[in-house]
């Protein structure tokens, strides 16, 4: 049986490339004073951004109205040529928006490099989509008119991100707004703000009108909102954090019949069935779990595996994520950075302790690791009750909870047995088996034999308490758009 891991050495930053990210930042032009933007790895200072108040953002709201009612007359081949131009500028700088990223979230080099292509397919895929609106022609069954429908853009829109992804979940949002003819307020989480102001930056000297889209960094985010979305020049909201955030502004935009985008919590079940190909499923469950050091949305959250091919699994996984290398997000090689806070970081713990008094078996990982910084071992727990609490939250961290089943019918009924329904995995090398499970798990997303599902051309999105809307895809353009119709009187001529 595995052991818990000892205590790790952290692996130390390249100093030449927190250089690199100090120098993007110093050419920033950010205030002197304002709110403090951290390193997680390390919790200093690495930069001070503004605290916009209601009324700042609400100057905004006009600015934005005004120049969206022109953006929205400008065809769609001037938007999908500023998008291309923003695409090429992304990747132009993508070096310094993936150091950016580890900067102030903290995730290994390679993965914000990967982060900054994924955020910048929804750039391209959008200044696609743009050239082809869509519409149709129907005849109205009765006779007597003929129906045409078209799309308009559904008017100012006010985007919401987190700080897990904090580029790709802005673009993902920014660049279908825009393509669809329409302005926007962008509010990233202050935690991770720097990303988007530059992106945001890069995509104006790409041609966005410097008025068309503002970034409103704001620690006031209820006020912000309650302000915001209660502004009739505002038709919009697409929010991407978590589920209780999510109810307060779907209530807050019910009271103007916002058009509402919710890109909400998960709690994904990842299913892995005797007839699976055991390296196949240990290697999508690693990158299910630990992509983004665990903090994403959907993240492997409740691993269920099938008795007989159970202590295999168990066996391999508890090794490959006791030999994981964690450190900063610049140290060579590191495959785990650190938490986002220290609030994190006493959720695992708490997590851990909870599911070992219940009586789950720990494999390895389950401490803290001491240091500067925000960091938790790689934890794998084996028999984890089903009423422990890391059973029935979303973890956002790196511990893989691993619960055994003996028939399909009992795993998929504890797998959907959740308000929550984004995500989901099966590994199996029966294709029916495959579809079956796939056909049955409740969740909006289904990954088959593969842990990373994410993809600009896929509609993304939950279903249940997870949200509603789409981002990616066609799908995410018509989240911009209002579907109109004319109605055409045809008579017979003589
Ligand atoms: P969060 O809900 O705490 O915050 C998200 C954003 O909302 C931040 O910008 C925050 O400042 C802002 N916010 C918080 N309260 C607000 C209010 N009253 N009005 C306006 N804005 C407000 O979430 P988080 O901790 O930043 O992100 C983690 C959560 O996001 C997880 O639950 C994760 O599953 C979810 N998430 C979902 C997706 C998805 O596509 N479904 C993607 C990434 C993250």
């Amino acid at each position: 049986m595995t052991t818990t891991a000892p205590q790790q050495a952290l692996v130390a930053a390249d100093p030449e490339r927190v250089a690199n990210a100090d120098r993007t930042i110093a050419r920033m032009a950010l205030p002197a004073e304002g709110l403090a933007v951290e390193d997680p790895s390390t919790g200093e200072r690495i930069a001070t951004i503004v605290d916009v108040d209601v009324d700042g953002a609400l100057e905004a709201v006009a600015v934005a109205d005004a120049a969206g009612r022109a953006w929205a007359r400008t065809t769609p081949r001037q938007r999908a040529d500023v998008l291309h131009a923003w695409y090429a500028m992304l990747i132009d700088r993508a070096d310094e928006l993936a150091h950016l990223i580890v900067r102030e979230m903290g995730k290994p080099l390679a993965e914000a490099r990967a982060e900054v292509q994924y955020a910048a397919d929804f750039v391209r895929w959008y200044a696609e989509e743009a050239v082809r609106p869509r519409g149709d022609y129907r005849d109205a069954p009765g006779g007597g008119a003929q129906i045409v429908t078209r799309r308009s853009p559904v008017g100012l829109s006010v985007l919401i991100t987190p700080w897990n992804f904090p580029l790709a979940m802005a673009t993902r949002k920014i660049a279908p707004a825009i393509a669809a003819g329409n302005a926007a307020i962008v509010k990233p989480a202050t935690l991770t703000p720097l990303t988007t102001l530059l992106a945001v930056e890069l995509g104006r000297r790409a041609g966005i009108p410097e008025e068309l889209v503002h970034v409103v960094t704001t620690s006031r985010s209820s006020a912000f909102s309650e302000a915001v979305l209660r502004d009739p020049r505002v038709r919009k909201v697409s929010f991407t954090g978590s589920t209780p955030v999510g109810r307060t502004l779907l209530a807050l935009a019910s009271e103007q019949v916002l058009r509402a985008s919710m890109e909400l919590g998960g709690n994904a079940p990842l299913l892995v069935f005797d007839d699976a190909d055991l390296e196949r499923a240990v290697e999508g469950t690693l990158a299910a779990k630990l992509r983004n050091g665990g903090q994403s949305c959907v993240g492997a959250n409740r691993i269920y595996v099938q008795d007989g091919i159970a202590d295999a699994f168990v066996e391999a996984l508890a090794e490959r994520l006791a030999g994981i290398r964690v450190g900063s997000g610049f140290g060579e090689g590191v495959q785990l950075g650190p938490l986002i806070d220290d609030r994190a970081v006493r959720s695992m713990a708490a997590l851990t302790e909870d599911a070992v008094a219940r009586g789950a078996e720990l494999r390895t990982g389950g401490s803290a690791i001491a240091g500067a910084g925000h960091w938790f071992q790689p934890t794998l727990l084996d028999r984890v009750p089903s009423d422990s609490r890391i059973a029935q939250t979303e973890i956002f961290g790196p511990i893989a909870a691993v619960q055994r089943f003996s028939t399909q019918a009992e795993a998929i009924a504890r797998a959907n047995d959740t308000e929550l329904g984004l995500a989901g995995y099966v590994f199996t090398e029966s294709l029916d088996r495959a579809l079956d499970v796939a056909d049955r798990l409740e969740t909006g997303i289904v990954g088959i034999n593969q842990g990373v599902p994410s993809n600009a051309a896929a509609p993304f999105g939950g279903i249940k308490a997870s949200g509603m809307g789409r981002e990616g895809g066609a799908e995410g353009l018509e989240e911009y758009e209002s579907i109109r119709y004319y109605s055409i009187a045809r008579r017979r001529t003589r």
